[in-house]
């Protein structure tokens, strides 16, 4: 037996919540689905700096938590620990099977995110968890007084960096060019820190370390020279890649997966809208991902209502 409801909201993140609370408001019979707990990508934030109305910042998890909470506050029901395989469409509904349930509606807001991308080098799997790590809010206090480095040149990589320089000896900054594609505010600040170093043009080619990770070898990308770069820890952020896998022909997407949308944040089948990172667009910020969850609920609610 399926589970029936107008809307079912994917993913759990600052997108699905908003897009959730939105959909409460308007009236709509909606269900949340998250694989994990609700929050998404800024939970593992330590200081988010550039959502409006902070001007002091605020610990991604607080920031989340708030938006949980109004989420509920609003009557919205989430599924925790609920991850979908599958959406199909079957006589005009969507059909969302995850891994214990089946579910039925007529729209879908999406709103899955990413996940880190991985750097594919040999060591990177051998030894995750044994030094290299995805997330600095999770695992960085392991670190204290050791050297780290920090994989990447993004807002991720940089403001990483900066908050391991509070607990680490020494943060290498290895990035394959010679200028940062992060927040100009945020480069200038790991620019003044004496913790961080930075090794321009370097790319990574292997972790090594019998137990642990011990050094990293990386190729600077002028000379072709090689070097060992001896740290404790790896903390890697090569940029993230969207949760689309279990859509298959729902969706248009671009060369790296993101999902392809309209202006109303429609998706190629109609009902089904895309919100936040897991949707192409040129900025993907806590402040965008909020935008785009109102929009897509806001059109999925005249598209329910059409349907009614
Ligand atoms: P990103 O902006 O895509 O940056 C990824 C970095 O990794 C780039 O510097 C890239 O180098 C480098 N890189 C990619 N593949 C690599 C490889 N195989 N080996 C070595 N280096 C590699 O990713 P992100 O920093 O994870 O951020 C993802 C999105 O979230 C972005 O849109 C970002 O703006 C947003 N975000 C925003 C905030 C904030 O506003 N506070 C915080 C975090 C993330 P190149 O520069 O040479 O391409």
């Amino acid at each position: 037996m399926s589970e029936y409801h107008e809307a079912i909201i994917v993913g759990g993140g600052p997108a699905g919540l908003t897009a959730g609370i939105y959909l409460m408001r308007a009236g709509i019979d909606v269900l949340l689905l998250e694989k994990m707990i609700p929050g998404g990508t800024p939970m593992n934030t330590e200081l988010v700096e550039n959502y409006p109305g902070f001007p002091e910042g605020v610990s991604g998890r607080d920031l989340m938590n708030r938006f949980t909470e109004h989420a509920r506050q609003c009557g919205l029901l989430m599924q925790e620990f609920s991850e979908v395989e599958e959406i199909y469409r079957e006589s005009g509904k969507f059909i969302i099977k995850t891994t214990d349930r089946t579910y039925t509606s007529v729209g879908i807001v999406l709103a899955t995110g990413t996940e880190p991308a991985k750097m594919g080098i040999p060591g990177e799997n051998e030894l995750l968890g044994r030094g290299i790590s995805y997330c600095a809010t999770c695992d960085g206090a392991f670190f204290r007084n050791l050297d780290v480095a920090v994989i990447g040149g993004g807002d991720a990589a940089i403001e990483e960096g900066l908050s391991l320089a509070n607990i680490a000896r020494k943060v290498y900054v290895i990035h394959r060019r010679d200028t940062l594609r992060a927040q100009k505010i945020v480069q200038d600040r790991a620019f003044r820190n004496g913790k961080i170093e930075f090794l321009w043009n370097k790319r990574p080619l292997e972790i090594k370390g019998k137990d642990q990770v011990e050094y990293i070898i990386v190729e600077d990308v002028m000379t072709g020279e090689h070097s060992e770069v001896k740290v404790d820890g790896v903390f890697v952020y090569v940029g993230a890649r969207p949760n689309t896998a279990f859509l298959k022909g729902l969706v248009d997407r671009d060369d790296a997966g993101f999902v392809l949308t309209d202006e109303a944040l429609s998706a190629k089948t109609k009902g089904l809208f895309a919100a936040g990172d897991v949707r192409k667009k040129t900025l993907r910020q806590i402040s965008t991902a909020v935008g785009d969850g109102a929009l897509a609920a806001v059109n999925l609610e005249r598209y329910i209502l059409e349907k009614r």
